[in-house]
């Protein structure tokens, strides 16, 4: 067991492996979901002119002194014109939201608070405070200062605003490009045949894959190797391009378990083999050249949970992003967990939110690494560290929302 390194050891080994990728630019309509890599400052302030926040009439105050007043009307100004002259003593004129106020407005008047008068006139039937409905330059930004910094995960929002602060195109971090190979001589690959005896069907290619699309990489693979050397030496070799290499099974230490050995004759350096965790104990982490290796354990929960707690961050990381764990919540644990002892326990969870706003939280049943439903089911990892003992329920327990879950 000592030579096992504990679950914080293993994400340091990681991230000191670790290199940014290159930058690239791109348009603006293909930068969601990507990596900004500089610092986006305004060109202009936002908005960029004093203007109106109503349709109505822009006003002087001295001319609304006494309400109802009749002021007379003296053009129009539609948004995205510049007015041509001013408000003058008993005039007004008319304006409509976002359009520039004219020099010497003190106030906008919603056109709501008005009635038609004869023609060329406008009744005004209330008083607005000095400066009402009069939206200021700079209000929301600044021109010149920083409104998003390089590391943030670009949203909807994000690519709103960098275009409000008047860029099309922006520098992002480069995709991480991941390499899938799974390995066993069990796997049956012809997806609808039926299945021969003694085989099984490939879990962990499909639904590694989509964790990685989910995680905005772009994939190579599944590649399949079988459990004899030249197999997996050839789909290693196929997969060389990739900045990282996923490979599913054959870690652990069975006889035909080939893949640690394999790698090494390659030039593998090993960063580290197994970790004080379950499920996903055996995992090896390293480097082949410049390529960043996952050896991840073939059963289907401790691929993928390895692939969360492990490879998610990493691929963030290697994009730029400075925000990478999910954030850690409280909920209160129903029912008692049984834990290994000196293990940190990923255990699958699903959170309820109560009434009263705060989370209970009950395991998705046998937690047994081979059993995929219990991660189906799940819409939360409890979080049980090394240290900790066999909870009995009641107590509060970290849990992170898995990235395509909900809790409700
Ligand atoms: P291994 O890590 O190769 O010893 O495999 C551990 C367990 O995971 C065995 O029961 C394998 O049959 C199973 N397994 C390995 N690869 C896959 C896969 N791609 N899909 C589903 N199960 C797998
Ligand atoms: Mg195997």
């Amino acid at each position: 067991m000592q030579d096992r390194i504990t679950v914080e050891e293993a994400l340091r080994k990681i991230s000191a492996e670790l290199r940014l990728l290159p930058t690239e630019r791109v348009p603006l309509s293909a930068a969601l979901g990507r990596v900004l890599r500089e610092t986006i400052i305004a060109r202009e302030s936002i908005p960029p002119f004093d203007n109106s926040g109503m349709d109505g009439f822009a006003v002087r105050m001295e001319d609304l002194a006494v309400v109802p007043a009749r002021l007379r009307l003296d053009g129009d100004i539609p948004a995205g014109k510049n007015p041509q002259s001013g408000v003058r003593p008993g005039g007004c004129i008319q304006i409509m939201t976002g359009a520039k106020v004219p020099p010497g407005t003190e106030a906008v008047v919603p056109v709501e608070w008005t009635t038609e008068h004869d023609p060329g006139f406008v009744r005004i039937n209330q008083c607005p405070k000095k400066g009402a409905y009069i939206r200021r330059a700079g209000q929301d930004v600044k021109e010149g200062t920083s409104v998003i910094s390089g590391g943030t995960h670009i949203t909807p929002p994000v690519v709103g605003m960098i275009a409000a602060a008047g860029y099309q195109e922006i520098k992002v971090g480069a995709t991480p490009h991941v390499a899938v190979i799974v390995t066993g001589d069990e796997l049956h690959l012809e997806a609808d045949g039926p299945l021969p005896p003694a085989k099984i069907r490939d879990a962990n290619g499909p639904g590694l894959v989509a964790q990685i699309l989910d995680a905005g990489g772009l994939v190579t693979g599944p590649l399949i190797a079988r459990d004899n050397p030249d197999s997996l030496i050839q789909a290693i070799e196929a997969s060389k391009g990739a900045d990282v290499l996923i490979i599913s099974g054959g870690v652990s230490v069975g006889t035909h378990d080939l893949v640690k050995d394999v790698l090494a004759n390659m030039g593998f350096r090993q960063s580290f083999w197994r970790v004080r965790q379950r499920p996903g104990g055996p995992m090896l982490f390293g480097k082949l050249g410049s390529q960043l290796v996952f050896g991840l354990p073939g059963n289907p929960v401790s691929a993928a949970v390895c692939f969360l707690q492990y490879v998610r961050p990493a691929l963030f990381r290697l994009g730029g992003a400075a925000q990478v764990n999910p954030p850690f919540l409280c909920a209160q644990l129903e029912f008692p967990v049984k834990k290994p002892a000196g293990l940190y326990h990923f255990v699958r969870g699903r959170a309820v939110r109560q009434e009263d706003g705060r989370l209970l939280v009950q395991t998705t049943g046998p937690q047994a690494s081979n059993l995929y439903s219990s991660l189906q089911h799940a819409n939360c990892l409890i979080h049980l560290p090394e240290d900790c003992a066999d909870p009995s329920g009641g107590e509060e327990v970290k849990i992170t929302r898995l990235p395509w879950a909900t809790i409700d």
